[in-house]
C-alpha cells in the first residue's frame, strides 16, 4: 500500500509573515493526518529557514521549488542541493512545468538536477505533463514518456526509489480546469507501466504518483479515489491552510 503524499507548491507567493503564518496553520491543521499521509510544503527559497522554524516539531516536510545540479562555485543566483539540506529541506520539485515552459529548462538539465538531488539525499518530486496542444494532438503518452525517459536517464533502480512523480497536465495548472479523475488515472497507469518496463514491476508498484493541476478541496476526494493517484501536488489551494488540510483529510480517507 502506497502512503499518500500531498505537496504544497507555494510558487512565487507569500511574504515572510504570511509564509510563517501559513506554515504554522498547515502544521497545526494537518498533524492529525500525518500518520496516514505524507505532507510537504515548498515555499520560495528565501523563506525556507523561516518556514522550517514555523513547522517546528511537526512532521510536515520542507521542500524547495527547484535546485541547481552543481555543488558550489560560480553559479550566480543558483542554489545547491547541499544548501537545501543545510536549511532542512527533505524534498525538491524538479522539472515543474513553469520551469520547463517559462524558464525553458530542458530534459537534459532536469536529468542533471535529479541525479544531483538523489546523490545529495534529497527526495525529488519529478514533474511531467503535456501542453494542451499536445493533448489535443493525441500526444500525451508520447510527451510524458519522453520526459520520464530523458529525466530518469542513467538513474538506477536503487536510486530511483526516492523519486515521486507528479503528473501535471500543463493545461490544468493554475487554470481552474482540473483533469477529470479518469484522465488522471489513465496517465498515472501509463506512467506506472512505463516504470515497470524501465525498471521492474515491484518498484513500479511502490512508486508514488501525484496528480497536479487545479486540485482543490472540492475535487481532492474524487482524484484520490483513483487507483493510481497516490497524492496531489497543489499550487493555489495550498496557500490556504484550511483548504490544504481538507485535501489532506480527503487523501487520508480515500486510501483507508
Ligand atoms: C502546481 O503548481 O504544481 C499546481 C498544480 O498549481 P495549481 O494547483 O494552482 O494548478
Amino acid at each position: 500500500m502506497r502512503k499518500p503524499f500531498i505537496g504544497g507548491n507555494w510558487k512565487m507567493n507569500t511574504d515572510s509573515k504570511i509564509a510563517v503564518e501559513l506554515a504554522r496553520g498547515v502544521a497545526q491543521k494537518c498533524q492529525q493526518f500525518l500518520s496516514k499521509v505524507d505532507v510537504s510544503v515548498c515555499p520560495p527559497f528565501v523563506y525556507l529557514s523561516a518556514v522550517k522554524n514555523a513547522l517546528g516539531s511537526s512532521n510536515v516536510g520542507l521542500g524547495a521549488q527547484d535546485v541547481y545540479f552543481e555543488s558550489k562555485g560560480a553559479f550566480t543566483g543558483e542554489i545547491s542541493c547541499q544548501m537545501l539540506k543545510d536549511v532542512g529541506c527533505k524534498n525538491v520539485l524538479i522539472g515543474h512545468s513553469e520551469r520547463r515552459h517559462v524558464i525553458k529548462e530542458t530534459d537534459e538539465l532536469i536529468n542533471k538536477k535529479l541525479i544531483a538531488a538523489i546523490e545529495a539525499g534529497l527526495l525529488p518530486i519529478f514533474c511531467v505533463g503535456e501542453l494542451l496542444e499536445q493533448r489535443k494532438a493525441g500526444k500525451t503518452e508520447q510527451v510524458v514518456k519522453e520526459q520520464i525517459q530523458k529525466g530518469m536517464a542513467g538513474i538506477t533502480v536503487e536510486k530511483a526509489k526516492v523519486v515521486t512523480i507528479a503528473y501535471e497536465p500543463v493545461w490544468a495548472i493554475g487554470t481552474g480546469v482540473n483533469a477529470t479523475p479518469g484522465q488522471a488515472q489513465e496517465v498515472h497507469l501509463m506512467i506506472r507501466q512505463l516504470f515497470a518496463a524501465m525498471y521492474n514491476k515491484s518498484f513500479a508498484e511502490q512508486l508514488r504518483i501525484q496528480y497536479g493541476g487545479s486540485a482543490k478541496a472540492d475535487n481532492a476526494a474524487e482524484l484520490m479515489a483513483q487507483a493510481d493517484v497516490d497524492g496531489l501536488l497543489v499550487g493555489g489551494a495550498s496557500l490556504k491552510a484550511d483548504e490544504f488540510a481538507a485535501m489532506i483529510k480527503a487523501a487520508a480517507e480515500a486510501k483507508k
